[in-house]
């Protein structure tokens, strides 16, 4: 693994740094104006990247990116994060959509669907996880079934992330039951949000957002120009997207941990706690470890250029990564004190927020499974088919 970058790598970084440090995002709007209008600022934010052709510099060029290769896409993550600006407001569908529709869709639904998600005109939301199916998600029960030139859905779905601000729903749904293997007879369809039959409900968290919903669907009409991929083929489909979700986040989660840890450091020196050795320990020890999730982050992308796909560690990475961010922010909240405890400042709401990260995007014990199983090659657990 060589880390030096090329010319052409180095000139990427320049241009976008000089392109970040002369059109930097309006301020943000005040907490008290509420999340809708932090969410519609982000979304701001995203056009104006747009407008200058980075809102998803990794896509191919004829889908509106730039065509950049996967160091640079890290490089974006990276200077994204050192420039300390959100990501953009569409991160499902530019990170997990628009890469499974490149894979899976028709030449219309590409061509329909990619441009509005890369200029935020239509923001996309991940409906897999239901009440009783989250890590096993083959046992999903939302149905869809044939009507005319059409399917109609029936289904609730929840931890729906962003789907109050939503046009499109990657959503999955059994279309045909009582086959041998259940993540047979799955389809992957794009549903309109804006109907009748769907019904967003937020679900309050204990940072007291509602980042993600409850989403019912009671007759809701999908045409049969949304599945994507096939009718019965959404087993595989799903699997894109979550290999998306992974690899795609993966560097700009490494690149915010190594913000807050040089936060944290700028806070126990200000409180005049750095010669603390219990406190310098500790420190030391979350240093270590983002470093090793740098270079873990960064060996990921040389498999995936090497072997054109992400290899099963790349659970080890988001494993790590969420227990050192459950740490830090734990950590934080011994060095800050009582701040910790006051509702919405700052190093309250990372020490709550962090709770979460164990469980989105895989629990960390279906990650500690497949590193078991599939990079210490141990004996695999049986489950049901
Ligand atoms: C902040 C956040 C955002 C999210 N956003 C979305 C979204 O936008 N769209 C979406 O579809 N979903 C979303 N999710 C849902 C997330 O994907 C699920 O919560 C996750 O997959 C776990 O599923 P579950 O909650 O049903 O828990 P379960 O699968 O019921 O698991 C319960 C417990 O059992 C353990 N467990 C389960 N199976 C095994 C096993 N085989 N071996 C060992 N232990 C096991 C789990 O680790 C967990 O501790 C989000 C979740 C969070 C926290």
């Amino acid at each position: 693994m060589d880390l030096t970058f090329s010319e052409k790598e180095t000139a990427f970084r320049d241009e976008l740094r000089a392109w970040l440090a002369a059109n930097p995002p309006s301020d943000p709007p005040r907490r008290e104006e509420g999340e809708e209008a932090n969410y519609a600022w982000r979304r701001e934010w995203q056009r104006q990247l747009y407008d200058w052709g980075w809102a998803a510099p990794g896509w191919p060029a004829e889908y509106g990116g730039r065509g950049a290769t996967l160091t640079e896409s890290a490089i974006y993550f990276e200077e994204l994060g050192a420039a300390r600006v959100p990501l953009p407001a569409n991160v499902l569908g530019l990170l997990l959509g628009g890469p499974t529709l490149m894979v899976w869709g028709t030449d219309e639904q590409k061509e329909r669907y990619l441009p509005p998600i890369l200029s935020a005109e239509e923001i996309w939301c991940q409906g897999f996880s239901e009440p009783d199916a989250g890590s096993d998600l083959a046992a999903l029960k939302a149905r869809a079934v044939k009507d005319g030139d059409g399917w109609v859905v029936t289904g609730q779905k929840v931890w729906t992330s962003g789907a109050q601000y939503s046009k499109w729903c990657m959503l999955v749904a059994r279309t045909e039951s009582g086959l041998a293997k259940k993540h047979h007879g799955l389809t992957y369809f794009l549903m309109d949000m804006e109907q009748e039959g769907v019904q967003v409900r937020p679900l309050r968290q204990i940072t007291g957002e509602a980042e993600f919903n409850e989403l019912f669907i009671d007759g809701a009409r999908i045409s049969d120009a949304n599945v994507v991929g096939g009718v019965g083929n959404g087993w595989k489909v799903a699997l894109t997207t979550l290999m998306n979700e992974r690899a795609g986040l993966g560097f700009a989660l490494q690149v915010r941990l190594r913000q807050m840890l040089d936060d944290l450091f700028a806070a126990t020196a200000e409180r005049g706690l750095l010669e603390d050795s219990l406190y310098a320990d500790a420190l030391g020890e979350l240093h270590v470890r983002t470093e090793t999730l740098r270079l873990l982050a960064w060996k990921g992308l040389t498999d995936v250029e090497r072997y054109g796909q992400p290899g099963p560690e790349g659970s080890l990475v988001k494993w790590l990564w969420s227990d050192t961010n459950q740490k830090l922010t734990q950590l934080a909240a011994d060095i800050v004190g009582l701040e910790s405890l006051t509702a919405e400042s700052r190093w309250s709401y990372e020490l709550l927020r962090a709770r979460g990260n164990t469980i989105e995007g895989g629990t960390t014990e279906i990650l500690r499974n497949i590193v078991a199983e599939r990079v210490l090659g141990l004996p695999r657990i049986a489950t049901a088919a």
